[in-house]
């Protein structure tokens, strides 16, 4: 028989970094050629707006909403 141990398994570490990069630390609005790109640290949320200031409206609206 051989002892089969799983020790240091990294599922768990990525797991935790999973939780903590899923909060909405922080919001982006990116110009592109047509429109900007908004996106959340979370990760969850990513939308596309006319203008910056739209893009922003709608970031601090995703974040209201949790
Ligand atoms: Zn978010």
């Amino acid at each position: 028989m051989s002892d089969n141990v799983m020790h240091d398994s990294p599922t768990e570490f990525l797991h935790e970094v999973t939780q903590t990069t899923g909060v909405c630390a922080a919001q982006s609005v990116i110009p592109r050629e047509d429109d900007y790109l908004c996106a959340c640290s979370c990760g969850q949320w990513q939308t596309s707006a006319p203008t910056r200031q739209e893009g922003l409206r709608l970031a601090r609206l995703h974040t209201a909403s949790e």
